[in-house]
């Protein structure tokens, strides 16, 4: 009794080769999204984690609205070091009244549309935030 066949025939191939094509093709486009989405999640815990050293370092210094916040003035003393974009965008520190950006703008900011993060609204402008630390101080007395 011979064997039909000793290998797979070429039809054989080229059909699983496409199947495996037309997997990665359905799958990649939402690997790609979900890459992108947990970048901009990230980048807007950064960006946020950025606005609260600022806010601090803001609040000690007795900084107008509009003086500028460098780097350098938050890192280390109210942030141990400042975290880089995930996706390689540059952060701004920005003046002390507006928040943080990324370079990359879009998802990857507190104002942002992207990401749907519930306090992105929140921060936005900061003038809710600082009214709720307001609050804080207030109950502290
Ligand atoms: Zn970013």
């Amino acid at each position: 009794m011979r064997s039909r066949s000793t290998g797979f025939t070429l039809i054989e191939i080229a059909l699983v080769v496409a199947i495996v094509g037309l997997l990665l093709g359905i799958a990649m486009p939402s690997i790609l999204r979900a890459r992108a989405a947990s970048q901009s999640k990230t980048c807007i815990q950064n960006l946020w984690q950025i606005e609260q050293a600022k806010e601090e370092y803001v609040m000690d210094a007795h900084l107008h609205s509009g003086s500028p916040v460098t780097a350098d003035d938050i890192v280390p003393t109210y942030l141990t070091s400042l975290p880089a974009c995930p996706a390689g965008g540059a952060y701004k520190i920005n003046a002390a009244d507006s928040v943080p950006t990324c370079s990359l703008g879009g998802a990857h900011s507190l104002s942002g549309t992207g990401a749907g993060s519930d306090w992105s609204e929140s921060v936005s402008d900061g003038s809710h935030r600082r009214r709720q630390s307001e609050h804080w101080e207030f109950d502290r007395r």
